[in-house]
């Protein structure tokens, strides 16, 4: 504890916590295991404390049917397990930080009152992005925070009997909500104003999780805002979007992203970062040493590009939650910072990513990187009901640091990810990755995992085994473009520009091929082009390896990447 936040001996410490989910929660539960002798108090303006908003999306689809499961702790456990009172339908309103007093309202009876506190720990979560637009507040159009939006969203579908939907906001939540709203009989359209759901992935690792919407039903609209919401007869809505599509629902979602709650900060003159976050150190405290603040509403430092952002994400929230506590009772932890590590799933199909994306680094003025694709089966290929994971996997050239990998798959997506996640923590390498030693039986992974294979795909770029060559450039190269695969899979579709010299006639047939220009290969997904270029580099061409073949190429065509 530091001199100014230290008392008198014997004096009982207050901590006032302002949100009690998943950061001021954590932070309450950790404190008193660290200080029995604290009173802590928790307000909440909603009726709950504790409750899993990630499980939200899942009781609007019914899947969880008991609200009561969303209830992680309630006031009374607080209580009696921790000695933390919590008030919930309490709103705190303003903060005198010279005086040290909190003013909270009832918001049942709008009563007010003030607190005194000697630490101040502000974990108010963001608010969904409402934009200004015409229609917004009509009944039947929703957001999804807290329980009772979800409620609110169930009581609307049984008792109109609503039939479509439309959600707005192609990220996390939208998705799962796309997910669950199918779940319950209702036909969904997406509309997402960026050429691409997901926008933490690159476009191209986007695409397929597109082309799994709409195979399974979702009518999808890209590159489309929402321009105003029109009430059509009854409870009827239809959304207009900003290139004038018409499109009726019985509800509309509202998922466009989250801003950080910092209106009680700013008021208070704490300062706000350039992402609109509270600013903290890495011990979650504020320049005030007295306020702490953690969660959706604080700005932290992405650990592979150095910026700062806002990562509204729960496991970071719950994080910072203990490290706070910590620091108000003493200890000097400290909170690494965030990679962005995150997984959602849609219909089936599971869609994870860590670190950098290839978007992020360039943004973040990053350069002297490189990066693979591959596509392997997430078990063993001879082991029925392989399915294949596509990875992308980013890293730093020429140390081979992991800098980022995204992932999209039916099954063992987010083992892979999870295990990536783990190596850039220790800032491992793509040599880490192709050493890692994994747990495998047919069912599970292969004896070269994914992992393992991206690895070694991207140690051959780093020693010079696997020269790749740049897919955006592959309109306007010299190259001469080079098919590898059987005749009968080139018919079925192929780059353009590209010639076919299957892998099987390579020995006989390398001669046709030119040693004074470069020689770009392909194949279905990089493997056999892989092959073709060790052969080639061995007798003096100039080969590179057009990183995961043709399953990348149409993946950036349909992003817009390629021609
Ligand atoms: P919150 O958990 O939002 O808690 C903030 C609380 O503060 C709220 O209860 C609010 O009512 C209260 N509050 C705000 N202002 C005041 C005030 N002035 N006075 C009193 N109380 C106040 N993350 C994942 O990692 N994985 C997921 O699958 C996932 N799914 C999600 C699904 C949904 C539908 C939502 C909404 C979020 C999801 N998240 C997910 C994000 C995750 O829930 C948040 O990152 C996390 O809860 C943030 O914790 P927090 O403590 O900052 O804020």
């Amino acid at each position: 504890m530091s001199n100014d936040t230290q008392l008198q001996h014997g004096e009982r410490r207050r901590v006032l916590i302002v949100g009690g989910v998943a950061g001021g929660a954590s932070c309450a539960a950790r404190l008193r295991r660290l200080d029995e002798s604290a009173e802590i108090v928790v307000f909440d303006r909603g009726p709950y404390v504790s409750f899993a908003n990630c499980g939200l999306p899942y009781f609007v689809g019914n899947v969880i049917s008991d609200e009561r499961k969303l209830l992680v702790a309630s006031p009374e456990t607080f209580r009696e397990r921790f000695n933390v009172a919590v008030y919930v339908d309490t709103e705190a309103t303003a903060i005198d930080r010279a005086a040290q007093l909190l003013t909270v309202r009832d918001v049942r009876t709008g009563a007010a009152r003030q607190e005194r506190y000697d630490v101040l720990v502000l974990s108010p979560g963001a608010a969904p992005i409402r934009p200004p637009l015409p229609g917004v507040d009509l009944p039947g159009v929703f957001a999804v925070r807290s329980i009772p939006d979800t409620r609110r969203i169930r009581a609307w579908i049984t008792e109109r009997n609503a039939q479509t939907a439309v959600v707005i906001g192609g990220g996390f939540i939208g998705l799962e909500m796309v997910e669950n709203l199918m779940q319950r009989k209702l036909r969904v359209t997406l509309l997402e104003k960026l050429p691409q759901v997901m926008p933490p992935l690159d476009p191209e690792m986007a695409v397929p999780v597109s082309r799994h919407l709409e195979a399974r039903g979702v009518r999808l609209h890209l590159s489309d805002g929402l321009a105003r919401i029109e009430s059509e007869g009854g409870s009827g809505l239809v959304v207009v979007s900003e290139s004038g599509l018409r499109l009726p629902a019985d509800l509309v979602i509202l998922a466009l992203g989250v801003r950080p709650e910092t209106a009680l900060a700013k008021a208070a003159g704490l300062p706000i970062g350039p992402r609109g976050g509270i600013v903290v150190d890495a011990q979650m405290r504020t320049p005030d040493p007295r306020i702490w603040a953690m969660g959706d509403a604080v700005e932290v430092q992405d650990v592979l590009t150095g910026q700062e952002i806002v990562l509204p994400l729960a496991g970071p929230a719950n994080r910072q939650g203990r490290i706070g506590a910590e620091g108000i009772a003493g200890r000097r932890s400290r909170f690494r910072g965030v990679q962005a590590t995150a997984v959602v799933g849609i219909l089936g199909m599971i869609v994870a990513s860590t670190g950098a994306s290839e978007k992020g680094l360039r943004r973040a003025g990053v350069s002297g990187f490189q990066k693979v694709y591959l596509h392997p089966g997430h078990h063993a290929g001879y082991y029925p009901g392989a399915r294949p994971i596509h990875l992308k996997l980013l890293f730093s050239v020429p140390d081979g640091r992991i800098l980022g990998a995204q992932a999209v798959g039916m099954e063992g997506v987010e083992k892979r990810i999870d295990v990536i996640a783990t190596a850039i923590q220790f800032n491992g390498t793509v040599h880490d990755l192709a050493e890692a030693e994994l747990c495998y039986a047919p069912q599970f992974g292969a004896a070269k995992d994914p992992v393992n294979l991206a690895g070694m795909l991207a140690e051959n770029v780093l020693n010079g085994d696997m020269p790749v060559a740049e897919w955006q450039h592959i309109a306007r190269t010299d190259a001469l473009i080079v098919d590898v695969r059987e005749s009968d899979e080139f018919a079925a579709g192929h780059i353009p520009a590209s010639i076919n010299l299957p892998l099987s006639q390579m020995r006989q047939r390398h001669g046709e091929l030119p040693k004074d220009r470069e020689i770009w290969l392909s194949c279905g997904v990089g493997q056999r082009a892989y092959y073709a270029t060790r052969f080639l580099a061995q007798r003096g061409y100039r080969p590179r390896n057009l990183s995961g073949g043709y399953t990348t190429y149409t993946a950036l065509r349909a992003a817009g990447i390629v021609p």
